[in-house]
């Protein structure tokens, strides 16, 4: 299977561009001024992009509510992009800035996800908001092979879940090929 290429630097700047390009056609459209959004090219896995919110205050009157800050980003997925870029150019950027100007407009708690809100921006945008991009993902890194670090005597092994599964139910322990000790689960930091 070959694999994808992540879009390069130019794309990427390409792609900010477009971004910009929606927030600020958002502006124009619903007389506001909108922050730039803050983008990322690091999702991976089946999702061509994420519109993220964290730091926004959950519950009211709890211990840690109080210095929350709340940050906005926009994270694309530079495999997807890669493998059909003119797709993502048209269809993922403003359906992502969608969600970032629904959020701005209305707040994000109250409207649900996809809906008339977030539809009527894609519609101001000229954008057909009932395109579903279906890509076929061959090629691209849809899964994160979880790692643990176990030692020996010599070094750091990295073991994969299916073995640390094992080591976790006692039903097996391996040993370093090099020094013969019996590889332990290196502390974790939390
Ligand atoms: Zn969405
Ligand atoms: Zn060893």
């Amino acid at each position: 299977m070959n694999c994808v290429v992540p879009i390069s630097e130019s794309q990427q700047r390409e792609v900010l561009d477009q971004t910009e390009h929606y927030v600020q056609l958002g502006e124009t459209l619903f007389r506001q001024q909108f922050s730039i959004i803050p983008v990322t090219f690091d999702l991976r896995g089946r999702t061509a992009g994420m519109y993220k919110v964290t730091g926004q205050k959950k519950r009211r009157g709890f211990g840690w509510a109080g210095g929350g800050e709340t940050s906005r980003q926009i994270r694309y997925n530079p495999w997807i992009f890669a493998k059909y870029y003119e797709e993502n150019l048209t269809v993922t950027v403003p359906h992502e800035v969608a969600h970032y100007l629904v959020d701005c407009l209305y707040g994000l708690r109250h409207v649900s996800p996809h809906g008339v809100e977030w539809k009527s921006v894609m519609d101001a945008f000229g954008v057909d908001s009932s395109v579903t991009a279906k890509f076929n993902l061959a090629g691209i890194p849809t899964r994160q092979y979880q790692q643990f670090a176990y030692l020996c005597d010599c070094k750091t092994h990295q073991l994969g879940i299916r073995r640390h599964n094992k080591v976790l139910k006692g039903q097996a322990s391996y040993l370093c090929r090099h020094c013969g000790v019996t590889l332990q689960q290196a502390p974790v930091a939390i």
